[in-house]
C-alpha cells in the first residue's frame, strides 16, 4: 500500500452501564443533553445539580433519574462508571473532572476536550445494535450529517432483529459447524426470509422461518455470481455487487478490475486473479470455466468479478453455459460499462435528439474482412458508435468508416481510465483516430466514441488528438509499406 491509513487519537469502545450509575454534575442545557444521550442507555442516571432548570426537572421525573439536589461534593461521585462535568462552570468543571481522576472514573467535560478522558460519539441506537461515530472534536456537524444518512439507511427493526438473532445463538452454535455452513446461516438470516419477515413486524414467523433455516442445514449448495465491477471506480460499484462480495467465499477477477473495488469484497473472502489483460493470460477461458464450475462444486459463493458490465465484451456467455452444463447456480449482476462511463467523463450525450437515436458497442476487431460489418453501416446512418479494445485497430477503424462514406470530420471522443481519476481525455475527428495506436504514453484502458452526437460533449478538459496525428499517419504509412 502506498500510503498508511492515519491513525486515530480515540479509539471507540462501548462501555457496560447496565445495573451502573453515570453521573451528570451541571443543571442547564449541557447537563440536559448529556442525560438525554446517557438516558438512551439502561444506565442509572445520578444528576447532581443544586438549581436545576425545569426542562431537567421535567426529564428527571419522566425517567426516574436520581437527582441530589445539593452543593457539587466530590463523594457525590462515587459508585459511578462514567462522568460528566456539564455545568457550564469552567473552574467547577475542572474540579469535577481532577475529582473523576483521582477516584479512577473516566470523565467528560463538556467542550473541554482538555479535560476530557472519553468522547460522546454522536449514535445511532438500534439497540442492541449501536453505531458511534466521532470525530475527535474536528466536525460535530459532520458526525451529525453522517449520524442522519447512517440513520435513513438502517431499518427500524434492525434492534428487533439483532435481538431475535441474539436469542437463536447458542442454538445455531450448536447444531452448526463453525465456518461456512454456520456463516451462511447467518446470511440468510439477515438477509432473507428472517429479516423480511421482521421488516413487516411478523416476529413470530420470522422466529419460525429462522427454527426451519437453522433445522434444514442442507449440504452448502455453490452459487456463481456474475458481477459488474463498473468501469473502475470504486463507488460506481452498484450495491447489489457489493453486497453479494460482502458474502462471497471467492472472488474471482479479471485483471481491469482495480484492486481498490476488490478491497470493497469480505476481508476473509479468497482472491483468486485470473488475469485477462493484454499480454498477461495468466488463465485461459475454458479454464476460468472450469475453475467456477470447480468452486461452485465445492459449494461456494462465487463473485465472479469483471470489468464494467459482465455482458458486454465478458465473455460471460461462455462462463454461464459452463455453468448450466454443469447445473450450478448463477445469477447475473449487471454494471456501469465503460462506454456509459467514458460517456459521463465527457458529458458526451450517447442519444441525441434530431441527430442520433441507436447506438452500438463494438470491437472493431471485426473489420478484418472484405464485406463491411453491420455496425459501420449503423455508424454511416448517424448511430453513436462504442469501440471496446479498440486501440489496437484505431486505424483500421477509421479507415474503413471513411472508406465506407463516413465524413473524416465525424467527431471522436477517447477517454483512457474512464471514471478514474488518472483519466485522460482526448477529442479530435475520425481522420485524427489512427494517432491512438502509435501513443506510448497510454497504458490504462481505452474507450473511442464515434459520431455525431460527440459534437454534444465537453471539450473543456480534454486534449487535441490531432497534436499526435503525425505519429498516426507516419505509422500508418510505414503499415501500408509492409503490406
Ligand atoms: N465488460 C467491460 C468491457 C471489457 S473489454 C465493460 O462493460 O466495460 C475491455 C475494454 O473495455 C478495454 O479494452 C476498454 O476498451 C474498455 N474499458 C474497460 N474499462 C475502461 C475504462 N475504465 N476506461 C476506458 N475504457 C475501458
Amino acid at each position: 500500500m502506498p500510503h498508511s491509513t492515519p491513525k486515530l487519537n480515540a479509539f471507540p469502545i462501548f462501555i457496560r452501564v447496565d445495573g451502573e450509575a453515570v453521573a451528570i454534575v451541571g443543571g442547564g442545557d449541557e447537563a440536559l443533553a448529556k442525560a438525554r444521550l446517557i438516558g438512551q442507555s439502561s444506565a442509572t442516571l445520578r444528576i447532581i445539580a443544586e438549581n436545576p432548570r425545569p426542562e431537567l426537572l421535567a426529564f428527571i421525573a419522566e425517567t426516574g433519574a436520581n437527582l441530589v439536589a445539593a452543593a457539587y461534593e466530590a463523594v457525590q461521585l462515587e459508585g459511578t462508571v462514567m462522568v460528566f462535568a456539564a455545568s457550564g462552570d469552567e473552574a467547577l468543571d475542572r474540579r469535577v473532572a481532577r475529582d473523576a481522576r483521582r477516584l479512577g472514573i473516566p470523565v467528560n467535560a463538556v467542550d473541554r476536550p482538555e479535560l476530557c478522558d472519553f468522547f460522546t460519539p454522536a449514535l445511532v441506537n438500534r439497540a442492541p445494535v449501536a453505531i458511534a461515530i466521532g470525530t475527535e472534536g474536528a466536525g460535530p456537524v459532520l458526525a451529525q450529517i453522517l449520524r442522519s444518512r447512517i440513520d435513513q439507511m438502517l431499518s427500524p427493526s434492525l434492534g428487533s432483529l439483532a435481538t431475535l438473532a441474539a436469542s437463536l445463538r447458542a442454538a445455531a452454535e450448536k447444531l452448526l459447524p463453525k465456518g461456512n455452513a454456520r456463516r451462511r446461516f447467518w446470511n440468510e438470516f439477515f438477509a432473507g426470509a428472517p429479516a423480511r419477515a421482521v421488516e413487516a413486524g411478523a416476529l413470530s414467523q420470522a422466529h419460525d422461518a429462522a427454527t426451519a433455516l437453522l433445522l434444514s442445514n442442507q449440504p452448502a449448495s455453490g452459487h456463481i455470481a456474475l458481477v459488474g465491477a463498473g468501469p473502475g471506480a470504486e463507488d460506481l460499484l452498484t450495491l447489489r455487487a457489493h453486497r453479494l462480495m460482502m458474502e462471497a467465499d471467492v472472488i474471482v477477477h479479471d485483471a481491469l478490475v482495480p484492486e481498490a473495488v476488490i478491497a470493497m469484497g469480505r476481508r476473509d473472502a479468497e482472491r483468486l486473479p485470473v488475469g485477462k489483460r493484454k499480454g498477461c493470460h495468466t488463465k485461459s477461458q475454458a479454464e476460468i470455466n472450469a475453475l467456477l464450475v470447480e468452486l461452485g462444486r465445492q459449494g461456494k459463493r462465487v463473485v465472479r468479478l469483471k470489468s464494467g458490465d459482465p455482458l458486454v465484451f465478458g465473455r460471460a456467455g461462455e462462463e454461464m453455459a459452463a455453468l448450466r452444463d454443469a447445473g450450478i447456480a448463477y445469477e447475473v449482476v449487471p454494471g456501469v460499462t465503460a462506454a456509459f462511463a467514458a460517456a459521463a467523463d465527457f458529458e458526451l450525450p450517447l442519444t441525441l435528439r434530431g441527430v442520433s437515436s441507436s447506438m452500438v458497442f463494438t470491437t472493431g476487431h471485426d473489420l478484418k474482412g472484405d464485406s463491411l460489418p453491420d455496425w459501420a453501416k449503423l455508424a454511416i446512418s448517424g448511430a453513436t458508435v462504442a469501440v471496446y479494445m479498440g486501440r489496437s485497430v484505431a486505424a483500421e477503424v477509421a479507415g474503413r468508416l471513411i472508406e465506407a462514406g463516413l465524413s473524416p470530420d465525424t467527431a471522436v471522443a477517447v477517454v483512457e481510465n474512464a471514471s478514474l481519476v488518472n483519466r485522460r481525455r482526448f477529442h479530435g475527428t475520425l481522420a485524427d483516430l489512427p494517432s491512438l495506436e502509435a501513443r506510448a504514453d497510454l497504458s490504462g484502458p481505452v474507450m473511442t466514441i464515434i459520431g455525431d452526437a460527440v459534437a454534444g460533449a465537453n471539450f473543456e478538459r480534454s486534449e487535441p488528438l490531432a497534436a499526435h496525428r503525425n505519429e498516426g499517419a507516419s505509422m500508418a504509412a510505414t503499415e501500408g509499406v509492409q503490406q
